[in-house]
């Protein structure tokens, strides 16, 4: 059985084209296929989201949309749309979850959009704006979890964190189980408090560095799940794959990790139903909802990752 989607590898390689990022970040956020993956572009239209899935029993991971950013005036725009997030999110009221007692409100960053890519001392400066992020979240009770992005980010992305969390112990990261190394980091980064996003991977990869085959990567996303769920730290479990699901579920109940100490999370509008089934059976569950108008990065990887999603995102464009 051919387990690769053929399709991913294309779509990725063509969103890097600027003239179709053109033509498509002409389709405006209230089309359907943007609506359905992003809460909208303003931080008002996230509020009204955040604030229906707290009230559903569901936590959630707020991303403010954007990458990759070679400009310093940016990146410093994108710290302070983060404070305001920060201080917005705060201000929600969190229904209370049984038996749960982590942050119901968390905020998710790309480095590269804090400056990592930036020509001079891009590292040192998105290192220094997530440490005004995690300061002023501290001050808010509001989580902070690092994304992972394309692997020739990893090492510095995983070294701010290490160099943060002396500071901030409950700051996240984001693992990404096609890549080789991954097992690796994990059994580095089981330890008491580490918080760990163990995802698939969203990026075009070079088979030097990442398994390409589904099956490959799903095995490999099992084997650093079950290094995490077995370590001491937090394990988030993100994926909408009903094997990892039930792998975490039954890691679980064998180590005895209660609902407090482990969360499942999935992207917002991907398997609604089932995140109301897990939480509604008591499970942690915390929805990464992503807003802003710099989505294009971002839903042309979930269109990636399934291709039936592609046909209506063409229909948009079609009509647009
Ligand atoms: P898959 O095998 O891809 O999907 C399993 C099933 O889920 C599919 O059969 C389908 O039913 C459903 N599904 C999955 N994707 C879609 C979709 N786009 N549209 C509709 N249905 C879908 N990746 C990174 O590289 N860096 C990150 O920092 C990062 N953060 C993430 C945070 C969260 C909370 C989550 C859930 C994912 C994150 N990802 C990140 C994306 C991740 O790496 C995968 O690309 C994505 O989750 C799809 O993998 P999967 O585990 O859901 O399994």
């Amino acid at each position: 059985m051919i387990d690769v989607n053929p399709l991913r590898p294309l779509i990725l390689a063509a969103a890097e084209s600027p003239r179709l990022k053109r033509a498509l970040t002409g389709i405006p956020v209230t089309a359907d296929i943007v609506r359905r993956f992003v809460a909208g572009e303003t931080r008002i239209d996230l509020i009204g989201v955040a604030r229906t899935l707290l009230n559903s029993g569901r936590m959630v991971s707020v991303d403010f949309l954007g990458e990759n950013t070679t400009d310093r005036n940016q990146a410093d725009a994108t710290v302070a749309e983060y404070l305001s997030l920060i201080n917005d999110l705060a201000a929600l009221d969190r229904p209370a979850l049984p038996g749960i007692a982590v942050p119901p409100v968390e905020v998710s960053v790309k480095l590269s959009a804090l400056g990592q890519a930036l020509p001079v001392d891009g590292p040192a400066i998105a290192t220094e704006n997530l440490r005004i992020l995690c300061t002023k979240a501290a001050q808010a009770d509001v989580w902070v979890t690092v994304d992972a992005e394309d692997h020739t980010t990893t090492a510095a992305t995983l070294a701010t964190v290490r160099e943060l969390r002396g500071e901030f112990p409950w700051l996240g990261a984001v693992l990404q189980a096609y890549l080789h190394r991954t097992e690796t980091d994990c059994r580095e980064l089981a330890g008491p408090g580490s918080r760990i996003r163990l995802c698939k991977g969203a990026y075009r990869e070079p088979p030097e560095v990442a398994f390409q085959r589904a099956s490959e990567v799903t095995d490999s996303y099992l084997r650093c799940l079950e290094v995490l769920m077995r370590g001491e730290g937090y394990p988030m479990v993100a994926s909408h794959d009903p094997v990892p699901i039930a792998a975490a579920a039954d890691l679980a109940a064998e180590s005895g990790r209660g609902p407090d100490r482990f969360e499942y999370q999935m992207l917002y509008g991907i398997r609604d139903a089932e995140q109301l089934r897990l939480a509604a059976a008591g499970s942690a569950v915390r929805v990464y909802v992503p807003y802003g108008s710099q989505w294009y990065g971002y839903l042309t990887r979930r269109l990636a990752e399934r291709p039936a999603n592609l046909a209506f995102f063409l229909r948009a464009l079609v009509s647009k």
